[in-house]
């Protein structure tokens, strides 16, 4: 990988353009390697690309170079008790949070979407610079913006297949002063009620997640489904509200964690936290896999039995999680009951991808969508030499 300094990174883009060469932009190479394998192309970090432009917390924006650790941007928003309303991603203590730039790249943002939306609703504004190495822009720094072509949403998710991200602007939001987290655990027809009307309800949970009974069992709770639910407020009162309301619905015990305990909570769903039995890190799953089902399918999707087994945390707003192995043997999970899973979501409304895959598997990552041809056309006009992220395209499956 090189890392250019941030004032050579347009010329070397024109040199590569020049000379034909595939190449593909990254951020901090923390999850370079996740999802379809890339073919031999140079990876360009934006490393060099660092620190934040301009905050102004009375607009509730900021403004951030692509390279700059998500970290880094939380910590410095926390003193104005502002934040941008995103997880930190999976597997951040190893990997640690990367890049603002890799994060609206792979276009993700996690449970907290359920009250403040996705990563590609906080982004208002973008720069970038296309595979010839000509600067472009959308949108702007201000929440009001100009019309035009979408182009901040269309590089949401785009795996640095379309050009590479220098600079982003985003939505900040206040620190809610009130935290508080609810755990119910048992089956899932139970939690399923119980989600379902939380939804509905005219209160706005900061998250509702679904674990399943093993990832459960990893942060030593009991072995069984269980609902994590964060509420945020300006008031105790409120979330005491809140709250009653919840154990109205339920005939399931409700257990209170406090903020503390809920981030840590949140640190199993990340695969960051330690196991059961000890203070050890969780190993380095050999599976990692990215999975969807129409969020009402979602207690009949986790019934599955090729699910049994597998660390998951969904978000039973959206349908979307994560499913892991939680150890290192290629032995936990055979590709073949990988595949059938991928039949699986699909019977359900959803989908799978593939992000890490034990050496010798050979799964696909990914499959083609029903758009790929509109996909195609689209990479065609951004990267007409297909120099970006060779073998990489979202919704076209690897050749
Ligand atoms: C809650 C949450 C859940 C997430 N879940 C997933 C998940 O399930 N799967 C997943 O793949 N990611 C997920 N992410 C995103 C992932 O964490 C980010 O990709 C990562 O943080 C970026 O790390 P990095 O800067 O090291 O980027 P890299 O690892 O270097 O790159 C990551 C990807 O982004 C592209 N990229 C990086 N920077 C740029 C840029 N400046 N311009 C254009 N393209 C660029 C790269 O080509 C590559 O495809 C999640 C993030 C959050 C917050």
């Amino acid at each position: 990988m090189i890392c250019p300094d941030a004032n050579d990174l347009q010329d070397l883009m024109r040199e590569l353009h020049q000379q034909g060469s595939a190449w593909v932009p990254c951020g901090l190479g923390s999850r370079l390697d996740w999802g379809p394998p890339l073919q031999d192309c140079l990876p360009v970090s934006c490393g060099g690309l660092r620190g934040i432009v301009e905050h102004k917390p009375g607009d509730f924006t900021i403004s951030v170079r692509a390279g700059t650790p998500l970290l880094e941007v939380q910590e410095a928003l926390a003193p104005h008790r502002q934040w941008l309303a995103v997880d930190q991603p999976w597997g951040s203590q190893r990997l640690g949070s990367g890049s603002v730039g890799g994060l609206v790249a792979r276009g993700l943002a996690g449970g907290y979407r359920q009250r403040y939306l996705g990563i590609r609703d906080q982004l208002i504004g973008l720069s970038l610079l296309r595979a010839d190495g000509i600067a472009a822009k959308a949108g702007g720094r201000v929440v009001k913006n100009v019309a035009g072509y979408d182009l901040m949403r269309l590089f949401c998710g785009s795996w640095g297949s379309l050009g590479l991200i220098t600079e982003l602007s985003l939505r900040t939001l206040p620190l809610a002063p009130m935290r508080r987290g609810l755990l119910v655990q048992g089956s899932l027809s139970e939690l399923g009620a119980l989600s379902q009307w939380l939804l509905g309800s005219s209160l706005s949970p900061e998250r509702v997640d679904w674990w399943s009974a093993p990832l459960a069992a990893a942060a030593g709770l009991e072995a069984a489904p269980l609902l994590l639910i964060a509420l945020a407020s300006i008031s105790s009162e409120s979330l005491a509200q809140q709250q009653a309301a919840i154990a109205a619905q339920t005939p399931l015990p409700l257990r209170q964690l406090k903020a503390d305990a809920l981030e840590q909570l949140l640190a199993h769903a990340r695969g960051d936290g330690p196991i059961a039995s000890g203070s050890e890190v969780i190993p380095e799953p050999a599976w990692l896999l990215r999975l969807g089902f129409s969020p009402d399918q979602v207690p009949q999707a986790l019934a599955a039995p090729e699910l049994a087994g597998l660390a998951i945390e969904l978000a039973a707003g959206s349908g979307l999680g994560l499913a892991w192995t939680l150890t290192a043997s290629p032995a936990e999970l055979a590709p073949e009951r990988v595949r059938r899973l991928r039949q699986h979501c699909q019977r359900l409304g959803g989908w799978l991808t593939v992000l890490r895959q034990p050496p010798g598997s050979a799964v696909a990552a990914w499959e083609d969508a029903p758009s790929r041809p509109l996909i195609e056309r689209v990479k065609h006009q951004f990267d007409p030499q297909r120099q970006l992220a060779p073998g990489r395209l979202p919704g076209v499956a690897s050749p």
